[in-house]
């Protein structure tokens, strides 16, 4: 079932990919093909969350693993996204992408500077007024709070919560077979979603950044295939091969969408099923790496402030190299999950190093061909932290049990 699956994405792929280049823009005539899905799978996303983390945390009668839980998945998601930044700026150290690129800016192409909220302002953000209000409108840190906390509620409280807990049990169950459904028409959505692109975008618009694409294509894949197989195999004892095999179609929701948050549950569904990550684990960690880490766009950001800063005629210094790694870690932690969010948060890192803004609207043109790799990598990332902090909790609780025979 699972190989079928893989199969017929890839034709769906092909496919796209054919008609995309035959057809040109009319293609397009296909994409309510491709809304249908991503709405289908957005529709679960809150459901989702609420049950799966509120089952997962009250199966836990131990407050501690959770603080345990959530250090270990911070440190893993400010590890890898400090590598990435910094594999994005060599990148563009060693590729020049920006240098002689041809592309000429017109008076129009100006750019508004995003205002971004505070740090404290944003943490205090995630504890909600109105949970129906965080529910509402899908805001997924919300979220994660009141669920966490509804969770403990119901470990503390009891046996008269009990039904409280079968109820949410029993509509995580029927939130992962609906998942299951939508997954077998990933091969229509992704066909829905991919040709139009590839009819939209000509050689015409990709040849002068192509030196771009390609930069960031091999950067992706080495974060793929090196830093997360290094994880998985050395923190999780788990085959790069069958990790790559068993999260292919997430990549390629990921890939065909272009938003995290979407493809969320395409991304628990075979980190569950194939990886063996415990529900628990899996439940906390990936909706929390849908919403804050972007390891992907991380790259993204540390490349194409060398794009533009190449173009500009700009040497960057160290000092600033530096800001632009920190800038852009948070940038990216603050990045929605949605399509296009990185390049607005690209404003960020570089008015931190005094580069004009006006750069952004270089690449905006390619953007959504840099978002479709961007956003693959950000939930393997996740997904790989999930197999990553599951392996070591299991490890711990088999330590405590010898511990205690
Ligand atoms: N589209 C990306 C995502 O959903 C975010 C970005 O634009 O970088 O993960």
């Amino acid at each position: 079932m699972k190989k079928s699956l893989i199969w017929q994405i890839i034709a769906a792929f092909i496919l796209a990919v054919l008609t995309g280049v035959i057809f040109g823009e009319k293609i397009n005539i296909v994409a309510p093909l491709g809304d249908l899905f991503l709405r289908l799978i957005k529709f679960i996303i809150v459901p989702l969350i609420l049950s799966t983390i509120i089952v997962g945390v009250a199966s836990t009668d131990d407050v501690q693993k959770l603080g345990r839980l959530g250090g270990k998945t911070i440190s893993y998601y400010l590890i890898t996204s400090l590598i990435a930044i910094s594999l994005g700026l060599f990148a563009g150290y060693i590729f020049t992408p920006g240098a002689g690129t041809d592309i000429q800016l017109s008076s129009k192409d100006k750019v508004e500077v995003q205002e971004s909220e505070g740090v404290i302002d944003t943490i205090l953000n995630i504890v909600p007024t109105n949970p129906i209000e965080s529910l509402a409108t899908g805001n997924v840190l919300q979220i994660i709070f009141l669920s966490i906390f509804l969770g403990v509620g119901i470990t503390l409280v009891g046996k008269k919560a009990e039904p409280v807990k079968l109820f949410f049990d029993g509509l995580a169950e029927i939130m992962y077979k609906i998942t299951g459904i939508i997954m077998s028409l990933a091969p229509i959505g992704i066909f829905g979603l991919l040709a139009p692109v590839v009819g939209e975008y000509g050689a015409k618009v990709l040849l002068p950044l192509l030196k771009l694409i390609i930069a960031m294509l091999i950067t992706c894949i080495i974060q793929v295939i090196v830093v997360y197989s290094i994880a998985v195999k050395t923190f999780g004892r788990v085959s790069p091969i069958k990790f790559l095999k068993a999260m292919f179609p997430a990549a390629m929701v990921a890939f065909s969408t272009s938003s995290s948050s979407g493809t969320l549950p395409v991304t628990m569904k075979c980190v569950e099923d194939d990886l063996k990550v415990s529900k628990e684990t899996s439940s906390f960690v990936l909706p929390l790496g849908a919403t804050i880490n972007m390891d992907g766009t991380a790259i993204y950001q540390g490349l194409t402030v060398m794009f533009i800063a190449q173009y500009y005629g700009e040497a960057l210094t160290f000092s600033q190299l530096a800001t632009i790694a920190l800038i852009a870690t948070f940038a990216s932690i603050g990045t929605a999950g949605v399509p296009g969010a990185g390049m607005i948060m690209l404003t960020l890192v570089l008015t931190a190093v005094n580069l004009p803004l006006e750069g952004i609207a270089l690449v905006a043109g390619v953007d959504r061909i840099l978002d479709m790799m961007r956003t693959t990598v950000n939930i393997v990332g996740d997904a790989s932290a999930s197999v990553v902090v599951d392996a070591s909790e299991k490890n711990h609780t088999y330590n405590e049990e010898q511990i205690l025979a």
